[in-house]
Formats: structure tokens, C-alpha cells, sequence
């Protein structure tokens, strides 16, 4: 661990009895440095996530069966793209499932709600990153009812047993809940309407949802007490400060990935022979 590091991300982050609400925003959970190290740290640490990324890739190659989920979930202009770009982004891209999940296409509203993200699991050996995911049907579809109480309210139960299966079959899933002050999400709006190179990521009903914001946060409260468990934990990233979160997504898949211990898979061949082989050749 970093010397800036004065706790790990992993047990940092963990979300066991967060209350979204008291959140700071602002906080680093565990980094004890400046903006200066933690982007130092970040280029550091993204060759090391890099490494671990191509093992779990050459597991996949040779047969093995572990995969690993990053559940990115968050308001508007909380980051999840700039944890996709910055810290996926740094490792090599065939080793990698992104998949987003925006307003339920006339196809998907044909089927139970995970059946779309059934249908994106990472492969064997891939890093899957899911921007938004299942706990949209618990957040957005809550906040408006989309759909009638009894039914948002069995899905918790239905998401950690589909989380269950997902994890024994050898996934292992992380799921992060970033979170920005609604003062940060107003600037970062703001930059979306002058800027633009940043117009085509604004929505005005943007605006709209954070007149929201205390139902979206005991909708989020409800998602941490009801889905965080041992086998598919939450983490709550305070998102402020973009190079913070960045580091901690890396950081957290740094520690997931070396979970699987892996190492790089034998030979499976006679090395000595095809020595021979090749200096004859
Ligand atoms: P973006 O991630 O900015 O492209 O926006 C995607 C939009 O799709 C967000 O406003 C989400 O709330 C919305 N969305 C995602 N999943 C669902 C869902 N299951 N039901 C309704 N809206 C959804
Ligand atoms: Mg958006």
C-alpha cells in the first residue's frame, strides 16, 4: 500500500452502514494526498491494474472461468464515463465488456428486467463495466414509478439472488455507488452548456432530476441496505474530486483482481524442445 494510503480503498470505501445523505462528497476515504500524488499514484497504479487485467485475460485464454464485474452507478455527471475512460481506458481493451444501460429499448421491455444484463456478463478472463446496471429498475424506476410498488420491491431480493448465482459461477463483482454534491453536479452541468465539446452529453431532463435529489438518495439508501453483501459488495465513492475517484475505481480493481491470485498460466508445451525446434528452423 502507497504510503498516501492510510486505509485501504477496498475497506475505505466499504459501504456497511453509510448514510447517503451525511456523505461529504468532497472526502478522499483513506488518501491522505494531494491532487499532484494522487495523479502520480494513478499512472503508477494503472500499470499495475494493467498486468493483473492480462492475467486474468490469459486465464480466460486457457480455459479458466473468473471473470470480473464493475457495477458503476451514479446522478448525471457523477464521473462513471471518466472511470471508464481513465481507469478501464488504461487496460488493453480486448480484455474488457462495457456495456450501458439507458431507458429500457421497446425489445428490452419485453423481458424481466435483468434479461439485458444477462445478456451483458463479462466472458471468462474479461473485465465487464457496467455503466448504470440493474439498480436503475430500483433508483429511476422507484423515484417515478415506472412500474407499482409491489413490484420495485421484490427486486432487491431478485437482484442479490441473481448477484448469488453470478458470483458462484466465479464473477467477482464490485459495485460502486459515486456520489457528487448537488452544488458539483450544478457546475458540471453548467461546463455541459458552455462548452461545447461537452454539449452532446447534456439532457435537459438533467435539470429536471434534481429537483429528485432527496428521493433519489433514499433510493440509493435503500439499494445500500438491502443489496450490500458479502458475495457483491457496495462501495461508496465520494466523487468530487474526479482524480480521487479515479484512483479509488483502480485501487478497487487492483484489489478484486488480486483476489483470484492468479499467476500466468504453465506451458503446455515442453519449452526445451521447442527451443530446439526453433534454433533449427
Ligand atoms: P445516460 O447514462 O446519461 O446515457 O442516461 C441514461 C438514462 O437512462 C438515465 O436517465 C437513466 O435513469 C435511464 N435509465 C436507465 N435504466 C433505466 C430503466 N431501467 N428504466 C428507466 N430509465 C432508465
Ligand atoms: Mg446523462
Amino acid at each position: 500500500m502507497a504510503k498516501q494510503w492510510t486505509e485501504q480503498a477496498d475497506i475505505a470505501l466499504r459501504a456497511d452502514g453509510a448514510r447517503v445523505a451525511d456523505l461529504d462528497t468532497a472526502s478522499t476515504p483513506g488518501f491522505s494526498g494531494d491532487k499532484r500524488l494522487g495523479k502520480e499514484l494513478l499512472a503508477e497504479r494503472a500499470r499495475v491494474l494493467s498486468v493483473l487485467q492480462e492475467k486474468l485475460f490469459a486465464h480466460g485464454r486457457t480455459g479458466g472461468k473468473r471473470s470480473v464485474l464493475l457495477i458503476l452507478q451514479g446522478m448525471d455527471t457523477a464521473g462513471k464515463g471518466g472511470i471508464v475512460r481513465h481507469v478501464i481506458g488504461s487496460v488493453d481493451p480486448q480484455g474488457v465488456d462495457h456495456a450501458s444501460f439507458g431507458v429500457p429499448t421497446e425489445a428490452e421491455k419485453q423481458h424481466d428486467f435483468l434479461w439485458r444484463i444477462r445478456n451483458k456478463l463479462p466472458a471468462h478472463g474479461q473485465i465487464g463495466v457496467f455503466d448504470r446496471s440493474q439498480y436503475e429498475d430500483v433508483l429511476v424506476v422507484r423515484v417515478h414509478e415506472l412500474v407499482a410498488q409491489a413490484e420495485w420491491e421484490q427486486r432487491y431480493d431478485q437482484i442479490n439472488a441473481f448477484e448469488k448465482e453470478i458470483s458462484d459461477a466465479g464473477t467477482i463483482i464490485v459495485k460502486v455507488a459515486m456520489f457528487v454534491s448537488l452544488d458539483e453536479q450544478k457546475r458540471r452541468l453548467r461546463e455541459r452548456l458552455e462548452r461545447p465539446d461537452k454539449y452532446w452529453k447534456f439532457n435537459p431532463s438533467d435539470i429536471t432530476e434534481r429537483a429528485y435529489w432527496p428521493e433519489y438518495q433514499k433510493a440509493y439508501q435503500a439499494v445500500l441496505d438491502r443489496t450490500n453483501t458479502e458475495y457483491a459488495p457496495w462501495y461508496v465513492l465520494p466523487a468530487d474530486h474526479k482524480w480521487y475517484a479515479r484512483l479509488a475505481v483502480t485501487e478497487l480493481l487492483i484489489a478484486a483482481l488480486a483476489r483470484l491470485e492468479l499467476d500466468w498460466p504453465p506451458a503446455d508445451f515442453d519449452i526445451a524442445e521447442q527451443l530446439r525446434r526453433l534454433d533449427e528452423s
